[in-house]
């Protein structure tokens, strides 16, 4: 009995990781409030998403990291990457949340 649709699956741009439907999001690479558009936006997988907005404020997005590129090659985001992209793909995670877009949290671990 096939339980996972592998067609349905897709790429997060960040990690690379092939991940199930549920655990795609779309992030603005340029933020709305900063004139994103929707063309400006690429799936990424949750982990990575919550990862961006944790360490970025839509300003630093807007200004240096408006490119998947530019967030790959994020220095703050190096050790981050280098875990995911070891982790299962189905894995969510107990922090994760349940909206798309967490714009007004600011975390700060570490
Ligand atoms: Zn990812
Ligand atoms: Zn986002």
């Amino acid at each position: 009995m096939p339980r996972r649709d592998d067609s349905a699956w897709q790429t997060c741009t960040l990690c690379e990781r092939q991940v199930p439907p549920g655990m795609v999001t779309l992030h603005h690479l340029t933020p709305k409030q900063k004139g994103g558009k929707a063309e400006d936006r690429t799936p990424v997988c949750r982990p990575c998403h919550k990862q961006i907005h944790a360490v970025f404020g839509n300003a630093d997005l807007a200004r240096s990291f408006a490119s998947v590129r530019l967030l790959r090659d994020a220095p703050q985001l190096r050790s981050f990457l280098n875990w995911i992209r070891k982790q299962k793909p189905e894995r969510n995670f107990r922090t994760v949340l349940a909206t798309d877009h967490p714009t007004r949290r600011r975390r700060r671990n570490k």
